[in-house]
């Protein structure tokens, strides 16, 4: 079994999103979540300092964690606003230049799905600004319509990896899809929008779900962790990303990027 980590960028400061609902819901759901004990005061009022300070990635400090670790990581970053996604393309050029010199890969953190010129239009802007021939994409909110795999192909895509389904690497004509088998969000929310799990629970649910996806043999497990949880604001989400990395390395997984696992399955191919 070989285990490819991303994340996804959706967020880099708390003010772009002054003139959106994005910061009243992440209020009301952290009140929620204080409420119902899943989060301590201590996490609360973390987020608010957060807030102040107007930072809402953890970019260098997941990169770090990830180095330590040798965790050949992809982080997806959006080239267009959409659907809560509202950084600017400066931002986005800084940190994806970032990530590529500390030796990471970067893919696009898609928004449109239902229009070709808009989604290429995506492509080349990322292409633009990294110099990159090849790169993935991961869609924001995962979101997918019955066209969008031969969008993505046409655009010139190397692989996607967007849909959320326990099955093996596919080829959608020269793209790789990566099915999606493990995500942050549905590990801690269980069914909700708020987190209503433990650590505790967490972990018993992860460890279910890799068993299920060795007795299938499934040759690449991805799974996604996105970088504004890395944080004492998000503490479960920060363990629980800790301990699966933990996990793995116990059970002695093989750890390797998107693009080298493509070129994995096209030497296979030959
Ligand atoms: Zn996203």
């Amino acid at each position: 079994m070989k285990v490819i980590i991303s994340h996804d960028i959706d967020h880099i400061t708390a003010f772009e999103h002054m003139h959106d609902l994005i910061l009243p819901k992440f209020f009301m759901r952290s009140s929620l979540e204080t409420l119902l004990g899943t989060i301590s005061w201590n996490e609360y009022n973390h987020r608010f300092q957060i807030f102040l300070k107007n930072k809402w990635h953890n970019l260098e400090e997941l990169m770090a964690f990830d180095k330590t670790h040798s965790i050949p990581s992809t982080f997806f970053v959006g080239v267009a606003h959409g659907r809560g996604l509202r950084y600017s393309l400066q931002d986005a050029a800084f940190w994806i230049d970032r990530i590529l010199r500390e030796g990471f890969e970067a893919g696009v953190h898609g928004i449109v799905d239902d229009n070709y010129e808009l989604l290429a239009d995506e492509h080349k802007r990322f292409k633009d600004i990294t110099g990159l021939a090849q790169f993935g994409i991961r869609m924001h909110y995962l979101k997918t319509c019955h066209e969008t795999m031969g969008f993505l192909d046409k655009a010139g895509y190397m692989f996607d990896t967007s849909l959320f389904t326990f099955s093996a690497p596919f080829k959608a004509g020269n793209l790789w899809e990566f099915p999606l088998h493990i995500m942050d969000g549905y590990i801690m929310c269980n069914k909700r929008r708020w987190q209503n799990q433990t650590l505790c629970q967490a972990k018993d649910n992860t460890k279910i779900i890799l068993d299920g996806l060795n007795k299938i043999k499934l040759k690449y497990i991805t799974i996604l962790f996105h970088d504004c949880y890395f944080s004492d604001s998000f503490s479960t989400w920060k363990e629980w990303y800790v301990w699966v990395v933990d996990y793995l390395k116990i059970n002695k997984v093989v750890f390797i990027s998107y693009a080298d696992a493509v070129r994995e399955l096209n030497s296979n191919d030959e």
